[in-house]
């Protein structure tokens, strides 16, 4: 793994590096656009990350950027060894720290003293109370008194994905979200990671594109898409735990300032 970067790049340079790879390189300075612009709007940011590569690819761009943000990963209690590790291999590689959210103690063991530790195969409505325990209540109290948002969705990685906008009201937290890779493929993260050798899950090389708690997730096969691993005993509409899908299910898409600015995708 390489030194840690020094603590804030200039944008032209961080695009710089990837001259040998101009696609990539207008990608990345699209993002940074999106990411710088969004930060000067809206100061009191947030980054939530579940350490997959696309996350990886964002906390990378912010440490460069030299970015003040609240940084943050819902450790649910069920997540695998592999993103444990990684987590740890970050703290070595990045400055920018990414403070574990875990679940409300007393509320998460009423739940396991009520349905046992794996009631998420019984039922769709167990499954998705286990992600309010886990995930939901535990988020809605990272992102208190934020004014936005910043994820690594992308568009292509999954049915319930495909509008994702680059700039939008979530009005469940009731702040901006700044998607910034919303117009990215799985190729340009990959290429992005190779090209600043980016600590990734391990877990991606056997065949896990998305990672979320052990127990949800298992590898896809060739011609699924990238979230067909995440609960895949649902059916495909289903398949989000609530993070990001708005009160009336579906996933917010709303243009904000940014986008209509000529920031966005
Ligand atoms: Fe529970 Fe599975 Fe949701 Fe994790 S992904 S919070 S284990 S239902």
């Amino acid at each position: 793994m390489s030194a840690i970067p020094p603590a804030s790049w200039p944008a032209a340079k961080i695009v710089g590096r990837l001259a040998g790879d101009p696609a990539l390189a207008a990608r990345v300075s699209e993002a940074l656009g999106r990411l710088q612009d969004a930060l000067a709007r809206y100061p009191d940011a947030a980054f939530a990350s579940s350490f997959g590569a696309e996350d990886m690819v964002l906390l990378d761009l912010l440490e460069r950027l030299g970015a003040a943000v609240d940084a943050f990963t819902l450790d649910t209690g069920r997540l695998p060894e592999e993103t444990h590790a990684l987590m740890q291999a970050a703290r070595t590689r990045y400055r920018l720290r990414v403070r574990a959210v875990a679940p409300d103690a007393a509320e998460l063991e009423a739940f396991v003293a009520a349905h046992g530790p794996n009631p998420f195969y019984d039922s769709v409505a167990l499954r998705k109370r286990c992600c309010e325990v886990r995930k939901l209540r535990p988020l809605a109290r990272a992102l208190a008194g934020k004014t936005l948002w910043i994820t690594g969705l992308r568009r292509e990685q999954s049915p319930t994905r495909g509008e994702v906008e680059v700039l939008a009201r979530d009005q469940v937290h009731g702040l901006m979200k700044l998607n910034p890779l919303a117009d990215w493929s799985a190729g340009d993260v990959g290429r992005y990671v190779g090209a600043f050798d980016v600590p990734v899950n391990a877990l991606h090389a056997r065949g896990f594109p998305s990672i979320g708690c052990a127990p949800c997730t298992r590898a896809v096969t060739p011609g699924e898409h990238e979230r067909a691993g995440r609960w895949w005993w649902e059916a495909p509409e289903q398949r989000e735990c609530g993070l990001h899908v708005a009160p009336d299910g579906r996933l917010v898409r709303s243009r904000g300032p940014v986008q209509a600015a000529g920031a966005g995708g």
